[in-house]
């Protein structure tokens, strides 16, 4: 079923990657610690190629969490199966980071039994919207076949509300700190931080590093510049940071993104203040610097996040 087209100048064939060719894998960051990235996350985040989404899990005395049911079943099942080859203790929490469907589509293969994470803005969406279009517009990017078809919503559990922290225990001192930090990319972004093991789980909130951007399709800039920027300067030193689609990075693979993000605010704030017009600032804000050989610069900075940064700059000047 190749062929489909969405309606989206996107310069970059669909599916932007293909759930049936990605091979997840476990890379153990010690303390019960697992990332879960797609095979070929090492040798291509940083030449730009979109990848496929990264989770991972934690494992203590009694119990592991999950981060990220992923996309469709095969990638779902591919999580479940790396946590069996790890360990036999069973699956009681899974959290989520968004209301992406390339995060939480797996909800409903998780054990019956594990208990569902999620911002509580984010399980509103979803409840709002429904799934179908939610499953449409994954296929969209991602196309048909790969089993998004098949997917059956299964809603959150627990609900962590805006501000809230919500500290889950595995056992044996293994503790998981659920973490609001504010709007990253949506309203219902949570990050995922084992203390003990210093890793924290990202989201959508941080994309990848260098030289990947962010996406801004909520229609917000100025906060995720903000929130990008404190998340950077708290993070502990040491931390390694599993991304939303990526290798595992660090502290100082985040800044790139985050340096963008606060860039574009305050140049394209430059522009309205200059009262130029969306046309002029799309021409005027370039900002080569940041496209560093990501192959959705183009598209993203001058047709998504100049736009989004514009009006919102627009309304709060008004
Ligand atoms: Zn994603």
């Amino acid at each position: 079923m190749t062929g489909y087209t969405v309606d989206r100048n996107v310069p970059w064939p669909v599916p932007i990657w293909d759930a049936d060719t990605v091979r997840l894998i476990a890379q153990d960051l010690g303390s019960g610690a697992y990332a879960v990235v797609a095979d070929t996350a090492d040798e291509q985040t940083t030449r730009g190629i979109p990848q496929a989404t990264s989770g991972g899990f934690i494992v203590g005395d009694e119990a592991v969490f999950v981060v990220e049911s992923m996309m469709t079943p095969g990638l779902a099942r591919q999580v479940l199966d790396l946590v069996a080859g790890v360990t036999d203790k069973p699956i009681r929490f899974v959290g989520v980071t968004s209301d992406h469907g390339d995060h939480f589509f797996g909800n409903y293969l998780m054990p019956a039994e594990a208990r569902i994470i999620q911002h509580e803005n984010a399980f509103r969406a979803i409840e709002e919207t429904g799934i179908e279009p939610r499953k449409q517009a994954q296929i969209g990017w991602f196309d048909l076949g790969r089993g998004i078809e098949d997917v059956r919503y299964r809603p959150a559990d627990l609900l962590v509300p805006p501000d809230g922290k919500l500290t889950v225990n595995l056992g044996g001192g293994k503790f998981v700190e659920v973490l609001d930090l504010g709007q990253g990319q949506t309203s219902g972004d949570l990050w995922y931080h084992d203390p003990h093991a210093k890793v924290i789980y990202a989201g959508n909130a941080f994309i990848g590093e260098k030289p990947a951007i962010p996406w801004l399709l909520d229609g917000v800039a100025e906060r995720p510049a903000r929130t990008l920027r404190r998340i950077h300067d708290w993070v502990p030193d040491g931390t390694r940071i599993v991304p939303g689609h990526g290798r595992v990075t660090d502290k100082d693979g985040m800044r790139f993104f985050v340096d963008y993000t606060e860039q574009l605010v305050q140049r394209v704030g430059e522009a309205v203040a200059d009262r130029l017009t969306l046309e002029e600032t799309q021409r005027t804000v370039t900002m080569p610097e940041f496209d560093a050989g990501y192959p959705l610069f183009g598209w993203l900075h001058f047709d998504i996040n100049i736009p989004c940064a514009y009006t919102e700059a627009r309304q709060r000047n008004a």
